[in-house]
């Protein structure tokens, strides 16, 4: 673990134990979410059919008694829960191994739009929806982690649910929410995000043509994060979310466990209909 990661770490403890210092803070204060899925070979990858592979280059007992596991593994960098650095879709913006690594730890602010879905599966959050969010909870803080929280991730790992199509090969087909680029335009102008999340594929929504939000992002080098998991366990406001990707040199992304730490004294922990800690709910055909 590097010495600024740990330091970042202290901070992030600091900054959510609102009465104490780092030295008064134990882990007890908080509770740690974990919004990434398994990484396995049923994990999707976009827009490319490639599958995550562990090989087991050995495992059993060493002649000296004792056991050993060693295994290797293949990945596409966009595969599962993972980051999108901006150099993915900007020439010249950030590569994995150059973004700051104090863009890796920030506010969370999850905007919920499920009931929007609901009703139409191409919906991209907007403008208005980032003022309602506003209107509760007060101006986006600077460094956030900008989350769209669909209700999609009950959906994964079905390739056929996830992509909500017949025909998951074919790009075309794909209907899952996404943010508008206005909305993200607005985020850029008038904030200081960090970076987008989604718990779908992608940021842009699944009729995009031409990645417009990836586009629009990559150019102002902030981050995405795509298929993220369990949203619905994170407050909307309040959550320090931590994203420490794997520094991979010149990676246009990486899969990556994220993170985020929930203050037990602050806002209670959302209802959660949709998805339990022990178990996950058969999304219905
Ligand atoms: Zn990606």
């Amino acid at each position: 673990m590097d010495a600024m990661f740990v330091m970042g770490l202290a901070l992030v403890i600091t900054g959510i134990c609102v009465k104490g210092t780092a030295a008064s803070c134990s882990p007890g204060d908080y509770r740690v979410v974990d919004l990434s899925h398994n990484l396995d070979r049923n994990s999707l990858s976009f827009p490319f059919n490639v599958s995550f592979e562990l090989s087991i280059l050995f495992r059993g007992l060493e002649p000296e008694g004792y056991w050993f596991e060693l295994n290797k593994i293949s990945t596409l960098e966009h595969m599962g829960t993972h980051l999108d650095a901006p150099g993915h879709t900007f020439k010249g913006s950030w590569r994995v191994h150059q973004i700051p690594v104090d863009r890796l730890v920030g506010p969370g602010v999850v905007i919920d739009v499920r009931a929007q879905v609901a009703k139409n599966s191409d919906y991209r959050l907007s403008v208005l929806d980032i003022e309602r969010w506003e209107r509760l909870y007060g101006a986006i803080p600077n460094g956030a982690i900008v989350f769209m929280w669909s209700g999609w991730d009950v959906r994964y790992p079905d390739k056929f649910l996830t992509f909500n199509s017949i025909t998951p090969g074919n790009i075309s087909t794909f209907h899952f929410p996404g943010f508008h680029p206005d909305a993200v335009r607005w985020l850029l102008r008038y904030r200081n995000i960090s970076m987008i999340g989604v718990d779908t594929p992608s940021t842009d929504y699944g009729q995009s043509k031409n990645l417009e939000v990836h586009q629009l992002t990559g150019g102002a080098n902030v981050m995405g994060l795509e298929n993220v998991n369990n949203l619905c366990q994170v407050p909307p406001s309040g959550a320090t979310i931590v994203v420490p990707p794997m520094k991979v040199f010149d990676g246009s992304g990486v899969p990556v466990r994220i993170l985020a730490l929930v203050d037990k004294a602050g806002q209670p922990s959302r209802r959660c209909p949709d998805c339990t800690l022990g178990g996950r709910r058969p999304y219905p055909y």
